[in-house]
């Protein structure tokens, strides 16, 4: 569920992983408006829905009406993930162990780097649990609300505040705000990060509409190596397949199936 829900790639994953494993099972968008999370779930419940994902803008509702919160869902209150047991939803986020997954299958390990991270929303805080679990270096939250970022520093219990400009000290370089989404220019408030981007750094987007954004294209000119969006998507996705199902998920079918969406 999310809102609005125009065009989701995730069903196109989870179809051709229910398939390849021969599950009767589908997965459909719902578009469920601002204040009727609560009745959409019990919508949920009452039609035998097994689990499902949760988007924008309604992960923290979800993590405020469920009773049940696992891991990371339960110490930041988000929640993309819906298993159900019995009569009830648990809830989870893959959020960010699918950001740290999405960077091992390219090589990059996170232990012992130093991290810049833009942005202290739903993903972001995600991402920053996931980060420091395994073992960075350093993390510095940077975001344009900086009591957000402190916040969420104060809640992790690690980390600190910086600006734009402290991103030349970091390893690594993750965009986990809103901005580029949908844009074929570079945001102004992203040129700072961009001018102080030299060739060992690695920069990774979460946005993966455009798949190549305009930070990553701009950080590939500076020498960086890029990470798009879509391997978070992907391996966020897997992750909640295994909650469903129990199943190892076949994640070499979802990739591929993720690919020809992103391509329509
Ligand atoms: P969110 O909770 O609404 O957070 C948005 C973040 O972007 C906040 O830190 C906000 O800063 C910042 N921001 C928004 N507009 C800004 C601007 N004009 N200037 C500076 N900062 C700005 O959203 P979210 O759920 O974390 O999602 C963020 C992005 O990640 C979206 O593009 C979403 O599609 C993407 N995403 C990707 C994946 C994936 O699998 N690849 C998964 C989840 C999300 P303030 O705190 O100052 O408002």
């Amino acid at each position: 569920m999310g809102y609005p829900i125009k065009r989701s790639l995730s069903r196109y994953m989870h179809d051709a992983a229910f398939e390849h494993l021969g599950i009767d099972a589908t997965y459909l968008p719902f578009e469920v408006e601002p204040g009727q999370v609560e009745i959409a779930i019990q919508d949920w419940l009452a039609t035998g829905v097994q689990g499902g994902n949760v988007t924008i803008p309604h992960k923290e509702t979800v993590a405020s009406v469920l009773t049940r919160l696992e891991g990371d869902a339960a110490k930041l209150k988000t929640v993309n993930t819906l298993v159900r047991e019995g009569d009830e939803y648990v809830g989870y986020t893959t959020d960010g162990d699918g950001f740290v997954n999405s960077l091992k299958e390219q090589g990059i390990e996170v232990n012992g780097k130093e991290v810049a991270l833009l942005g202290a929303g739903g993903a972001a805080k995600s991402i920053a649990s996931a980060l420091l679990r395994n073992d960075v270096k350093e993390l510095v939250v940077i975001n344009r609300t900086t009591a957000r970022a402190q916040e969420l520093i104060d809640e992790l219990d690690s980390g600190k505040t910086g600006a734009m400009e402290d991103v030349s000290d970091a390893d690594l370089i993750v965009n986990a705000t809103s901005l580029g989404m949908g844009a074929d220019y570079l945001p102004p408030e992203l040129n700072q990060v961009v001018e102080n981007l030299s060739e060992h750094q690695i920069v990774a987007d979460i946005v993966y509409v455009p798949r190549d954004t305009a930070l990553l294209r701009a950080a590939r000119e500076r020498g960086a190596k890029t990470i798009d969006g879509l391997g978070m998507l992907l391996h966020q996705a897997a992750l909640a397949f295994e909650l469903w199902t129990k199943q190892p998920p076949p994640l070499e079918v979802m990739r591929n199936a993720l690919l020809i969406a992103a391509e329509k």
